[in-house]
């Protein structure tokens, strides 16, 4: 584990010991030796900060984002958010048993707060344990399909957990948690004053910063039938810096398409800093839509953001890749950057599609293997009945016999990205082939 995940690790669970220090050292001793306040100011102080932390984590921030991959940081979120909740729900009862219910006290409505926002984001935004009862995926449905509300709006409403902080604060400010020392509201202010400024940066400095630094469209190419790709150039300025493999977050600025961010591979090669890619599949709402965007179309991009790429790895000497569909948008990137600046690396690329039209840029793939004498290609074509190569799922046998089997397993680095079914199965084969966990590295394509 890099000495990144360590601090920020030690540094998040225990941080919340220092408050939870200050506030019992500044009590009076009668309170200090009370199983009631000492066990509801520990589960009080570890919910604050760690609610306070939510803000920081939800606008990921690119110091923290790099150690732990953006999938990782926002299934942390939705993890830490639970149990914080957990921790002020003990708080909450600890102190109800003691002292009994107070209507004027304001963290039971911040708690109250919490729990909806908590409960709505579970629901509509994220695909958490939740969906997989029937009732609420056909709610989730209903109110998609029927309604007409889409994720973006809950996007929006999940900022009501800013109010629910707001309240969380004035209650510890309150009195009510006992008497408070100038140090203690300090401590207090400062942790919320860290989300409140995590929050403000994510909502408003971000988008300004972004808006100046905005990229206009100079091509929007179709692929295929669902496949475009969007190549944009900075308006003013230079590029930013990229590793193969990365995605952006980025949002279109015309009149007829929702100005939402979605995440997208950044597919061009980051050697070529001056101009950009992104190839993308329509699979919903907003991607059926990229018709719409046209050239000098505004386009607002953060980046870079994730940690698959094969440059993180250098002790991976030779590589296997495995995409499903439009899963190949990292891979794309990672081998036009070698076949400039790596062309003898051994790379095994096993592709996943369905029809021999999903294939797209296969020129550009015929021109890395001229270019990389140790570059192989399969395409698996699971729909196709009259195709002469690869047809079926990936299993065992398959990636063995085309990957696997090829490749020194000691120094070899094993990359997914694609369909999550395809992901699973792709892992598990590697484990039955006796591949490390360490070496299996994955993009998953939501949050
Ligand atoms: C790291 C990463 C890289 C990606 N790279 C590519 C790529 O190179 N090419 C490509 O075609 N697709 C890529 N995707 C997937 C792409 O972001 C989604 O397909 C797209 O956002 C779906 O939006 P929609 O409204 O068209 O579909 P919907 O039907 O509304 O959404 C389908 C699913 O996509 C996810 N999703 C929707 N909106 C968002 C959002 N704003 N932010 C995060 N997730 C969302 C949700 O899980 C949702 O269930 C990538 C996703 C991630 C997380």
């Amino acid at each position: 584990m890099s000495a990144g995940k360590i601090f920020w690790r030690i540094f998040y669970f225990f941080s919340p010991l220092v408050l939870f220090a200050l506030v019992l050292s500044n009590q009076f001793p009668a309170q200090q030796q009370n199983p009631v306040y000492v066990g509801s100011t520990f589960y009080g102080t570890f919910a604050y900060v760690w609610l306070c932390y939510q803000f920081v984590i939800s606008a990921r921030p690119k110091f923290i984002e790099k150690h732990f991959g953006m999938d990782n940081l926002y299934r942390f979120h939705g993890v830490m958010a639970g149990v914080s909740l957990f921790f002020l729900i003990g708080h909450f009862f600890i102190r109800f048993a003691g002292v009994g219910f107070d209507p004027t006290n304001l963290g039971a409505y911040a708690l109250l707060l919490f729990l909806i926002t908590s409960l709505m984001a579970s629901i509509f935004l994220v695909n958490s344990f939740l969906r997989r009862l029937k009732f609420i995926e056909n709610l989730h449905r209903w109110v998609n399909n029927k309604l007409g509300l889409k994720r973006y709006l809950f996007v929006l409403s999940h900022n009501f957990s800013l109010a629910a902080a707001t309240l969380m604060f004035l209650h510890v400010n309150s009195g009510i948690v006992g008497e408070i020392s100038p140090a203690v509201r300090i401590a207090y202010a400062a942790f919320f004053l860290l989300g409140i400024s995590a929050w403000l940066y994510h909502q408003i400095l971000r988008p300004l910063r972004l808006k100046r630094n905005a990229f206009a469209v100079v091509e929007n190419r179709v692929e295929n039938q669902t496949v475009r790709s969007l190549h944009l150039k900075p308006r003013r300025g230079s590029p930013f810096h990229y590793k193969p493999g990365q995605f952006a977050i980025i949002s279109v600025h015309n009149q007829q398409l929702p100005p939402e961010p979605h995440p997208f591979t950044i597919a061009s090669n980051p050697a070529n800093p001056e101009e950009i890619e992104f190839v993308i599949k329509a699979s919903g709402d907003y991607t059926s839509q990229l018709d719409k965007i046209v050239v000098n179309d505004e386009v607002r991009v953060d980046a870079p953001f994730g940690v698959f790429s094969y440059l993180n790895h250098p002790e991976e000497k030779e590589l296997v890749f495995v995409a499903g569909g439009i899963g190949i948008t990292p891979f794309l990137s990672m081998l036009r950057w070698m076949s400039v600046n790596d062309p003898q690396r051994k790379v095994i690329l096993l592709w996943g599609c369905r029809f021999t039209e999903d294939l797209i840029k296969t020129e550009e793939f015929k021109q890395f293997s001229a270019l990389m004498p140790q570059f192989r290609w399969h395409p698996v074509l699971s729909d196709e009945t009259d195709y002469e190569g690869e047809t079926g799922f990936f299993d065992a046998e398959k990636l063995n016999r085309l990957a696997v089997n090829d490749i020194d397993l000691s120094s070899a680095g094993f990359y997914t990205c694609g369909p999550p079914i395809m992901m699973t199965i792709v892992e598990n084969a590697l484990h039955d082939l006796g591949v490390e966990k360490s070496r299996i590295h994955y993009e998953k394509f939501s949050f």
